[in-house]
């Protein structure tokens, strides 16, 4: 742990670590209400995984959501996000969280730069209070033009930056116009900073509280100290394999979704040094995802087609499932003995290419050349391809088409859910089963990514750190992925992960703001 004994190289008021969509919306929050806030990120990049992701933001009964004539409100939300979570995290934070969702948006589209609209997108679990269209929000598009000399800095979207892929940048959507979006309302504030290149290293603490952090840029090491507080909002520790390996017991920094040089659980680092509890950890955003040639994994979500098999050749989930439920069953699947990771996705010929939403999409021939896609005419032949028994192969096949033609899937109840039903696109009586029956047959290996990690820091309902005790540690603050998820085990809706960390973020402005 750094002392403070030394001059201070520089103060603010506010230091921000990290410049995902929670740091930003922390950042912007604080510098609207009058406070000097330094951004530190290590990267080069603004944006982190947010500006990889879909932008979709889960914030029952905002404002957006109500302008696009959905019922919804914070009681609703409540009821579902409360029955899902159920109590592995303490119903305080959880309130927080839904209830604070109006009043964020309200106050982020009070800057002429932030927008929000709604699309369809449907809750996650089959519970009291949920909203078959969903209550996501996403940012309006925006022009890059907009972003006049802070476009370079901007981290470019998943497909070009991990996968070399060409793909038009002049309109920003998703996570890059939600990224973009924060940034111009934090640079027009007049009182926020933003230093790319500068990675903090530790959190300095004077008589007891967080004064201030040590940051490395260039290879030289300053202390910047803060006058009101530190938020941490560094992401994860999805991009370290020691931590994963610990943690989750799996293998694979390279197949998350992240980018590889930013989340490596620098923030958990800084927080555990100064007393800080944990939670959480062997939690992830799980989602299955496609190999790529380069090793990265592909977040592969909306299978239309195929059928996901073991290493015994076997079904072990409705492929249907929201992704990180099907995530759960691959990692759940890893305890049986039998492997689940990676698991094969199996389909035929009706199809040109997978069945599935990834970005980018693969190319079969570059990864037939690297093994991780296999045909055949038949399926014995296929089963020999990938290594499963041939007979159980067969069986399976054929139990899941005779589910194809009935409608019913007696297994795993695959289409029963109107999120199975919002990706299918069959013709037979259930859109979800579509038979495996043309041949070559395909199959296409399947590993355990994510989203970013969920366990971090314990923190409040205001985002402060706790801890081992349970009281906050004054002047420190984690959230996004950076803190322990309010979601506990699951994922309640599209848009979670960046709704929670935006609404914490902004909470613990206000609290430094107060
Ligand atoms: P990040 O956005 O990852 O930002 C953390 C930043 O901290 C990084 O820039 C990193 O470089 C920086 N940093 C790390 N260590 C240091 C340090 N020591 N010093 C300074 N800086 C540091 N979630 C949703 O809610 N909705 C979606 O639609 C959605 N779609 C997704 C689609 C894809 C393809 C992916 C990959 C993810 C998606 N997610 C989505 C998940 C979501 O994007 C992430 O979980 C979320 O963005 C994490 O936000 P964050 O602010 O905690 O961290």
């Amino acid at each position: 742990m750094a002392t403070t004994s030394e001059r201070p190289d520089e103060t603010a008021d506010v230091i921000v670590v990290g410049s995902g969509a929670a740091a930003l919306t922390a950042a912007y929050t604080a510098a609207a209400g009058g406070l000097r806030t330094v951004v530190l990120e290590k990267t080069d990049h603004v944006g982190g995984t947010s500006a990889y992701s879909g932008a979709a933001i889960w914030l029952p009964g905002n404002p957006a959501l109500l302008r696009a004539g959905v019922a919804d409100t914070v009681e609703q939300g409540l009821e579902y996000f409360s029955a899902v979570v159920g109590d592995r995290t303490p119903a305080d934070l959880q309130k927080a969280y839904v209830s604070t969702g109006p009043e964020l948006v309200e106050f982020l589209e009070r800057d002429p730069s932030v927008a929000f609209t709604h699309q369809p997108f449907p809750d996650y679990y089959d519970a009291p209070g949920r909203i078959d269209g969903g209550r996501a929000i996403f940012p309006e598009p925006l022009s890059a033009v907009r972003l006049a000399g802070r476009r370079a800095v901007l981290r470019p979207p998943i497909g070009v930056d991990q996968y070399g892929v060409d793909q038009d940048r002049e309109t920003l959507v998703g996570g890059q116009a939600l990224v973009a979006r924060l940034l111009l309302a934090l640079d027009a504030t007049g009182l926020a900073e933003l230093r790319t290149g500068v990675r903090m290293r530790s959190a300095i603490v004077r008589d007891g509280r967080a004064a201030g952090v040590v940051a490395e840029t260039g290879g030289k090491t300053f202390r910047l100290l803060a006058e009101r507080g530190v938020v941490l909002a560094a992401g994860g520790y999805e991009c370290d394999d020691t931590l994963r390996q610990r943690h989750h017991g799996l293998p694979g920094a390279s197949w998350t979704s992240s980018a590889p040089d930013s989340n490596t659980g620098d923030a958990l680092a800084a927080a555990l040094e100064v007393g800080a509890a944990i939670d959480l950890m062997d939690e992830a955003w799980w989602c299955p995802a496609t190999l790529f040639p380069n090793g990265h994994a592909a977040f592969t979500l909306g299978l239309r087609g195929g059928v996901l098999v073991n290493a015994a050749g076997e079904r072990f989930a409705n492929e249907s499932l929201p992704y990180d439920r099907l995530g759960h069953a691959m990692h759940e699947g890893q305890a049986t003995g039998i492997t689940h990771v990676p698991a094969w996705l199996v389909f035929d010929d009706r199809f040109d290419n997978l069945p599935a939403v990834t970005q980018p999409v693969p190319d079969p021939d570059a990864f037939r050349r690297a093994g991780l896609w296999r045909s055949a005419a038949t399926l014995p032949e296929l089963a020999e391809l990938i290594d499963v028994p041939v007979d159980a192969l067969d069986k399976t096949i054929a139990r899941f088409n005779g589910f194809a033609t009935t409608g019913v899937d007696e297994d795993f109840q695959r289409g029963k859910d109107p999120f199975d039903r919002f990706f299918g696109t069959g013709e037979g009586p259930n859109p979800c089963l579509v038979p495996v029956e043309r041949a070559p047959f395909h199959a296409v290996q399947i590993v355990l990514g994510d989203l970013g990690t969920k366990g971090g820091v314990r923190t409040d309902g205001d985002g402060r750190a706790l801890d081992t005790a349970g009281d906050p540690i004054p002047g420190l603050f984690a959230v996004g992925n950076a803190a322990a998820s309010v979601a506990g085990h699951v994922y309640p809706g599209p848009g979670t992960p960046l709704g929670s960390g935006m609404v914490f973020g902004y909470r613990a402005a206000l609290r430094l703001l107060s």
